[in-house]
């Protein structure tokens, strides 16, 4: 039987693709290359275990699978508001095709929910149980409302036709793979100092993400569907809060760089304070919880952003 990884040619899916071949899984990638590359998948192509599909996810697919991850969805600010209905649609049709998918097949599927849903959260840190505070109508409601009614849409066929699912909240994860120029700030800086450039900090950095290395995320993301108890929404993550403008000057101590701090207007809705709380995962995944510390994620990061940019 099959896993699909819809979005597996982006960031975070083929980091997962690797997990899953290495775990003895036969894959199918579906991804239409919109903010994916092919390069993040090249090496994994000549494995006859793995398969690429280039297709959009608001079109149905019928294959048999046994292991579905829906990934597919733009998850840069500036990827996703460039074309925001286009987002909407991606995270709502894209959920319904996943979900017609799974209950086709009686198979497990997996959402890559946000912290995006709890919008400029009023509560700190984040817990599932808060509904969240999203502006409807603002630059960041494609993805915010669109990621909301995929959520909707997991927890209502789960409940009207017992699909198997799981829903994982993700908080702010960075690493190789992830674009220079995709606009998110961990992959902006690090460029940016490399290059002797300004580095861009909107606001006055004292705005507040807990960033979380990729590899943890996918251990979360894999124990979560290898049980059955929990279905979540489950909040995955790592709980070490930095304002930005911290993290800016870690990028700087960490890169050598002589750049100066540019401070530029903090974009519209743009959310405060952020930090999962993760006792949830923690109980439910067997004491999960992530390994890699910022400084040692941001430095393979930065060597491979390096590597990068001297190809
Ligand atoms: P990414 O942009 O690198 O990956 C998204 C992938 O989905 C890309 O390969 C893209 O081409 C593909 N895609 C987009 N629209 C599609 C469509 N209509 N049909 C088929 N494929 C489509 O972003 P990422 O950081 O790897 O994020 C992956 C998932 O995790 C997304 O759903 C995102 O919302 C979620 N997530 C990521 C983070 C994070 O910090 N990285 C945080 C919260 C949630
Ligand atoms: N940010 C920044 N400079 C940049 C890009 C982003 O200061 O060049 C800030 C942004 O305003 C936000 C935080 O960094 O407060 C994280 O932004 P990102 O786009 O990575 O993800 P978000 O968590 O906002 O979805």
């Amino acid at each position: 039987m099959t896993t699909v990884v819809f979005g597996g040619a982006g960031f975070v899916g083929s980091h997962l693709c690797r997990r899953l071949l290495f775990d003895g899984h036969n894959v199918l990638c579906v991804d239409d290359l919109s903010t994916g590359v092919r390069e993040n998948i090249s090496e994994l192509l000549p494995d006859e275990r793995f398969t690429f599909l280039n297709q959009d996810i608001c079109n149905p697919l019928d294959v048999e699978a046994s292991l579905i991850f829906n990934l597919a969805c733009p998850a840069s600010p500036k990827a996703y508001q460039k074309t925001p209905t286009r987002t909407t649609k991606t995270a709502v049709i894209g959920a319904i095709n996943c979900l017609e998918l799974a209950n086709k097949n009686q198979a497990t599927v997996f959402q890559a929910s946000t912290s995006e849903v709890y919008g400029d959260a009023k509560i700190h840190p984040q817990t599932e149980s808060y509904w969240g505070n999203v502006n409807p109508v603002g630059q960041r409601a494609c993805y915010d409302e669109g990621k909301r009614c995929a959520e909707t849409l997991f927890f209502d066929y789960h409940r009207e036709f017992k699909t198997d699912i799981r829903v994982g909240r993700i908080f702010n994860t960075y690493g190789p793979r992830m674009r220079a120029s995709d606009g998110r700030v961990v992959t902006t800086l690090i460029t940016q100092a490399l290059h002797d450039k300004p580095l861009t900090v909107y606001g006055d950095g004292s705005q507040t993400r807990s960033f979380c290395y990729v590899d943890d995320l996918i251990e979360g993301i894999m124990r979560m569907v290898s049980q059955s108890d929990h279905v979540g929404p489950m909040n995955l993550g790592n709980p070490n809060e930095v304002t930005i403008l911290e993290l800016a000057r870690m990028i700087l101590q960490l890169t050598g760089s002589k750049s100066e701090v540019l401070f530029r207007d903090l974009p519209q809705d743009d959310p405060l304070k952020r930090k999962p709380d993760i006792r949830t995962a923690q109980s439910a995944l067997d004491q999960w919880e992530p390994k890699v510390s910022l400084t040692e994620g941001l430095r393979k990061t930065i060597t491979h952003l390096r590597e990068e940019t001297q190809r």
